[in-house]
């Protein structure tokens, strides 16, 4: 076997495993956002996209450069609002609708199944999947034509690894992303689809101990005195929760963790807490200035909120000394 058949085989055998699991014909690519730009490219020029007014970041950001450069029009909707969603795909035309759940940081929860109506209408409906993962949803099987991954989050799950993957219901449209991804040089690197794979094996184990610990936690955070609200949609391993104390009390809490680490990037074995605020983009959206998004890891339950309840006291004293609410 020669070197260049064994790196193929890396990446073959991460986009079987996936498509395994989501249902479908699997296409891997350098990163989740190379995979989310294939799709758009989909979209034929000045053709009309509805998306989430509270879809990842970076995709927002990509349409909106493709909007300003006349390449598509773009449309932003509540997701989690059904005939708001269908209405906008009716009302532009939509040749493709972009749909997340739940939302990124809101914990918005859509009705994946309804939004598929849209496909009647000769919309391509697509489903970023990355924060659910096919351990929770499948969104194939409720309508979508295509899914997203970034593969850097929970399903290669140890924060080393940056690889995106699309997942296309159909393969004449899996061979299209494929020739697209070969015309552009989008090639996915083996050793990531390699650690992806690995990290794979593992899933079902880190997405139930970090779903069961994300339960606990916002139920605790719920209960706080220093916590205003906690945003859980009930499953899964992300939640959001808004700090007494704004911004500063937000900022303290995530300098304070030690067992959990501030940083960007979600779905890896280590807990994960943010600011999303610090974003120009997520304060357009929306986003309340306190709110710390958690992706939590599969660190012992008691020690993780133990670390929480001492951060949360360092942004108490910090509130109290500040005088605000
Ligand atoms: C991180 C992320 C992406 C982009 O993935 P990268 O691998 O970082 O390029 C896309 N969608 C969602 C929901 C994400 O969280």
């Amino acid at each position: 076997m020669t070197s260049a058949s064994v790196s193929a085989s890396a990446v073959s055998v991460f986009e079987d495993a996936v498509g395994a699991l989501e249902g479908g014909h699997a296409v891997a690519f350098p990163s989740g956002m190379a995979a989310v730009s294939a799709v758009l490219d989909l979209v034929a020029r000045d053709g009309a996209v509805v998306a989430p007014s509270g879809a990842y970041s970076g995709t927002r950001q990509l349409l909106a450069d493709l909007a300003a450069h006349g390449r598509l029009r773009c449309t932003l909707v509540d997701v989690t609002d059904t005939r708001a969603v269908l209405g906008a795909v009716a009302l532009s035309g939509a040749a493709l609708l972009w749909a997340e759940s739940p939302t990124n940081p809101m914990m918005g929860v859509a009705d994946l199944a309804a939004l598929a109506a849209v496909r009647e209408g000769g919309a391509r409906y697509v489903v970023d999947n990355t924060f659910a993962t096919p351990i929770v949803q499948q969104p194939l099987s409720l309508g979508a034509d295509l899914v997203v991954h970034s593969a850097t989050k929970l399903l290669s799950g140890h924060s080393d690894v940056v690889l995106g993957v699309v997942v296309a219901r159909d393969e004449p449209v899996a061979a299209t992303l494929r020739a697209a991804r070969r015309d552009r040089g989008a090639t996915p690197s083996p050793s990531h689809a390699f650690l992806a794979r690995r990290g794979l094996r593992t899933l079902p184990l880190r997405f139930e101990r970090a779903s069961d610990t994300a339960a606990v936690m916002a139920e605790r955070l719920g209960a706080h005195a220093c916590v205003e609200r906690v945003l859980y949609p009930g499953f899964g391993t992300m939640l959001s929760f808004l700090v007494h104390g704004g911004a500063a009390a937000a900022d303290r809490f995530c300098a304070s963790v030690r067992v959990a680490v501030p940083a960007t990037s979600l779905g890896g074995v280590e807990t994960l807490v943010e600011r999303r605020a610090r974003y120009p983009l997520e304060v357009e959206a929306g986003v309340p200035a306190n709110l710390v998004r958690v992706s939590v890891g599969v660190e012992g339950v008691d020690d993780l909120w133990a670390d929480f309840e001492a951060a949360l006291s360092s942004a108490r004293r910090l509130s109290g000394s500040a005088g605000s609410t």
